[in-house]
């Protein structure tokens, strides 16, 4: 029966897995219990300034600590956590945590947190994170919030927010920048601060600049709407050597580090001078 399947049907019976949609009600139900039980860790990838290769800062990326699946990646469980809206407890816990974190790096660099469409709906949203700050004394000025052109499901809702945490001096990034449905005049309205390129472009700078194209158009878009670049997936040395040569200012990649738990990651920038954002030219 398998063998006459399409591939689609063979993943979603592959044996011993349980329906995917069983399944995805099963990780929901031990996602509330997970943020309760401590088996969230963050960890922390370090962004690099492309022009001195100096650490700026490090996005906060979550990783589930299942204690039967083993570990799940974030791409496996924060969609289900936005079903079921367990993504407003996760989310609120990795920006404690990053906030508490990032209190402690050495040469203050910034620290970016992804926030999940249904996040940016939440009117709940900004006294939260300002409660955050807060509690654990982080200057605005050194978070990030990431958001996807996708995830500003409602205007009414979403900009206001932005522009209120953005007036207590929190910066916001445009994530997987190039890969949603969102138009040129969209992107003119959203008040950012930064486009995050997406990995996919980045890959295919590596064949001598003749797919550049795209990416120099998207660091050229960010300078005339006075935003700045970030790279993301960076690889290789070629791939970093076009993207320095395109402009573009920020990078992050296995190049230069992976995802780092956070005694590495403040061991990082213990080792390196940072380049903190009010010095940057
Ligand atoms: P993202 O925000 O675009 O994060 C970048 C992803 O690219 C991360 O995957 C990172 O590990 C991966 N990456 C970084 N450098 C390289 C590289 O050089 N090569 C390759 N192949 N990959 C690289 P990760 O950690 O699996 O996260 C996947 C996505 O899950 C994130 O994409 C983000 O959308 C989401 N996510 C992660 N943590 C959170 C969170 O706390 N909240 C929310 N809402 N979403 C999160
Ligand atoms: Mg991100
Ligand atoms: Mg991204
Ligand atoms: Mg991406």
């Amino acid at each position: 029966q398998a063998k006459r399947a399409g591939r689609h049907e063979v993943v979603i019976h592959r044996p011993g897995m349980l329906d995917r949609r069983a399944d995805d009600a099963a990780l929901g139900q031990d996602l509330e219990a997970a943020v309760r039980s401590g088996q969230l860790r963050v960890l922390y990838q370090p962004m690099i300034e492309l022009a001195t290769g100096r650490p700026v800062g490090a996005e906060a990326l979550v990783r589930w600590h299942h204690p039967v699946r083993g570990v799940v990646a974030p791409l496996d469980f924060i969609p289900v956590a936005e079903q079921t809206g367990a993504i407003t407890d996760v989310g609120l816990y990795v920006l404690e945590q990053a906030c508490r974190e990032a209190r402690n790096w050495p040469g203050e660099p910034y620290v970016s947190v992804n926030l999940a469409a249904r996040q940016l709906q939440d009117p709940a949203l900004v006294p939260a994170v300002l409660a955050v700050l807060d509690r654990t004394g982080l200057v605005p000025g050194r978070l990030v919030l990431e958001i996807t052109e996708s995830a500003v499901v409602d205007d009414r809702v979403a900009i206001p927010a932005i522009e209120e945490l953005r007036r207590h001096g929190v910066r916001f990034a445009i994530d997987d920048f190039g890969t949603g449905y969102s138009s040129l005049q969209y992107l003119s309205r959203l008040p950012a601060d930064t486009l995050k390129i997406d990995r996919s472009f980045v890959a295919e700078l590596d064949n001598d600049g003749k797919d550049s194209a795209i990416t120099e158009a998207i660091v050229r878009l960010a300078d005339i709407l006075d935003l700045s670049t970030v790279a993301e997936g960076i690889e290789t040395a070629e791939q970093e050597a076009e993207l320095r040569r395109l402009g573009c200012h920020t990078g992050q990649g296995f190049l230069y580090a992976r995802p780092l738990p956070p005694d590495d990651v403040r061991q990082f920038f213990a080792e390196r001078r940072v380049t903190t954002f009010s010095s940057r030219g």
